[in-house]
């Protein structure tokens, strides 16, 4: 059985500096976490807020800890988001944004936000498929208090490589084209894709985050709910 710092060298190796490797610890428990700490992991991914929650508690005195949320957030889970992530992957449509900014100006926290978008069509999950989200453009732009920096995505299961490569590609291109269009009420220079599976294709894509899970921390329990 290979441990967390064999798993954590060996990707390191393929990955660039400047891309930030995300240690996606949902579903194991906070030992795990501070295992990853100890290799020098910063930036750990969670899709559960309560979940997320009593881990945080548990690692306190790892003070320096980035917590990414990349769950699927529902509207009334949106100030507990705010409050204890500093990063949210997961803004998949209009009204959660704008609900988002409203609750960013009455509680003084801004963590990082990510869109998320399909770039192809996938009914099990959430996002703006890419050909819609230039519609909800300017009212995003009119979120004055949201820190918008990227985009996030999350692929099918059973794509080619081509396909996985076209999908990142697109995800980029649009990515850059909103930034020329809307800097600065839109900046675009993160770009969250990426996982066990298809991270090299992402990192050529332009990726500047990728989502590692099983590849650090080893197979979870089965477990799917619409992302
Ligand atoms: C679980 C999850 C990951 C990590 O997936 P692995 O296949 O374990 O690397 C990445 N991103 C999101 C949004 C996830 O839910």
């Amino acid at each position: 059985m290979t441990t967390i710092a064999e798993n954590l060298a060996a990707i390191r190796a393929t990955i660039p500096d400047g891309v930030r490797l995300l240690a996606v610890s949902k579903t194991f428990p906070a030992a795990a976490i501070r295992a990853a700490y100890g290799e020098g992991v910063r930036d750990f991914g969670e899709s559960r807020i309560q979940e997320a929650i009593a881990k945080q508690a548990d690692l306190a005195d790892l003070t320096d800890i980035q917590w990414h949320f990349i769950g699927h957030l529902q509207s009334n889970k949106a100030k507990k988001a705010l409050t204890h992530f500093d990063w949210i992957h997961t803004c998949d449509h209009l009204a959660l944004a704008q609900r988002l900014d409203r609750l960013t100006a009455q509680l003084g926290k801004s963590p990082k936000i990510l869109l998320q978008v399909k770039p192809c069509p996938d009914p099990d999950k959430y996002g703006w498929p890419l050909e819609s989200l230039g519609a909800d453009l300017p009212a995003l732009a009119q979120c004055q208090h949201l820190n918008i920096q990227g985009l996030m995505t999350i692929l099918p299961l059973g794509l080619t490589s081509e396909e996985i490569r076209q999908a990142f590609q697109a995800t980029q291109t649009t990515a850059a084209q909103i930034h020329n269009q809307f800097s600065p009420a839109l900046t675009m220079t993160e770009l969250s894709m990426g996982m066990s599976g298809d991270y090299p294709l992402a990192i050529a894509a332009g990726a500047t985050m990728i989502r590692i899970g099983r590849g650090i921390f080893g197979d979870r329990p089965p477990f799917s709910p619409k992302t």
